[in-house]
């Protein structure tokens, strides 16, 4: 292969998927929920598939998907986006992260991101011939929740930043990004003439007892027009299996987006773009109960956890939680979660594989606890054995 995918093996996913499959361990490795999303939307992608709705759909989405993203951003966040022209629909966040980052990038320019980071953004960085510049988070001391050094941040930006790459609420740490955090972030990258791409896959999922709620970068001042906002349908409506995604922003960057985008994978996902149009204007109760409920599943395993002797790092957000293996006399957390399913029949994923530097991740270990309380009872049953 070439060289610039070399450091790429197997994702961590696949791995620990195919060892959670080997030994009929529980899955809290990979991040998926284990029941269907809402009836509304699984009726209307029936629908859509019965009424021939199976071919192509327009390049840039079906209208009715297009318009849901635009309104369903408007009623929840204030942003304002035309659903001709502003909004482009996406095989998943994952290929609108890709397909962002291959339009805006030269070879050589630099994209500044937040470490650990979703595994995907270091392949698409390298695909561009782009270098990516990490800034680490780290637990802080008093309450450990995540943050950064403005220092480091500001140190990361320079006369080659195109983009910084922003994920929050933050897999896999479950940070989520504070106004304040956002706002140097935002100085910064008005500074630098830098481009904000933003990844909320997360963003319906903040905990009561998260230090802020979601603000999505680009209502920041100055940001809108400088930010590709992304999201999808996988977390929100637990359909992460349909790969319905989107991007947002001003018409030039959408522009830049589609044109890869259009050779990447074309169009996608047919009859289940107009199911989720129909889940977007779900009423909010709707999205209320989903984060409820998780959250319910959240205090859950980290009581379990806790319980069975890791250091279990705060969650603020997102499907999940980071622990520190060191309390159980672990060093290694890619060693720990390979041997984890033969020894207990629980599957994790190590952190490291997330950094630049492993080190940096070494002792940590990320849960997952989108799952039915049940699964949850019995993986937490199965550790503390
Ligand atoms: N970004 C983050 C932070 C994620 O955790 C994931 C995985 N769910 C994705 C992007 C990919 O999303 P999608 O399945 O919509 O491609
Ligand atoms: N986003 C999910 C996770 O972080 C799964 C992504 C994947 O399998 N590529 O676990």
């Amino acid at each position: 292969g070439v060289r610039r995918m070399r450091a790429f093996g197997t994702t961590i996913f696949a791995e620990m998927s195919a060892l959670a499959v080997r030994h009929g361990a529980i899955n809290l490795g990979q991040g998926f929920p284990d029941s269907d999303g809402p009836p509304e939307m699984l009726a209307a992608a029936a629908e859509a598939l019965r009424t021939g709705q199976n071919q192509y759909p327009p390049g840039p989405g079906v209208p009715a998907l297009r318009t849901a993203v635009a309104e369903h951003q408007r009623r929840f966040w204030g942003l304002e986006y035309d659903p001709d022209g502003e909004v482009l629909v996406t095989a998943g966040a994952t290929e609108a992260i890709a397909a962002t980052i291959l339009g805006l990038c030269e070879a050589g320019d630099e994209v500044v991101c937040f470490e650990p980071y979703y595994d995907s953004y270091a392949a698409s960085i390298a695909l561009a011939g782009a270098v990516r510049r990490p800034v680490t988070l780290r637990p802080v001391a008093g309450d450990r929740r995540y943050g950064f050094d403005p220092a480091e941040l500001r140190a990361a930006f320079g006369p080659r930043t195109r983009l910084v790459l922003l994920n929050s609420p933050h897999n896999p740490t479950g940070k989520v990004f504070t106004r304040a955090e956002l706002t140097q972030i935002a100085e910064l990258c008005q500074e630098h003439g830098a481009y904000a791409v933003t990844d909320e896959v997360y963003e319906h999922l903040v905990f009561s007892d998260a230090g802020d709620t979601h603000v999505p970068l680009a209502t920041l001042p100055g940001m809108r027009e400088r930010t590709v906002r992304i999201s999808s349908a996988g977390k929100t409506f637990r359909c992460t299996g349909w790969k319905i995604g989107w991007a947002s922003g001003p018409a030039a960057l959408i522009t830049a987006v589609t044109r890869v985008k259009q050779f990447l994978t074309y169009v996608n996902g047919g009859p289940f773009q107009p199911a989720v149009a129909v889940a977007l204007g779900l009423p909010d109760s709707y999205y209320d109960e989903l984060r409820t409920d998780l959250e319910a599943r959240r205090d859950q395993l980290v009581a379990g956890l806790t319980d069975a002797g890791f250091g279990v790092l705060p969650s603020e957000g997102t499907y999940f939680v980071t622990t520190d293996i060191t309390p159980l006399g672990g060093t290694d957390g890619m060693a720990f979660c390979r041997s984890l399913p033969e020894r207990t029949g629980v599957v994790a994923v190590p952190t490291e594989v997330f950094y630049d530097d492993p080190e940096a991740g070494k002792r940590l270990v990320r849960f997952a606890f989108c799952k039915r309380a049940e699964i949850i009872d019995e993986a937490v049953r199965r550790l503390r054995a």
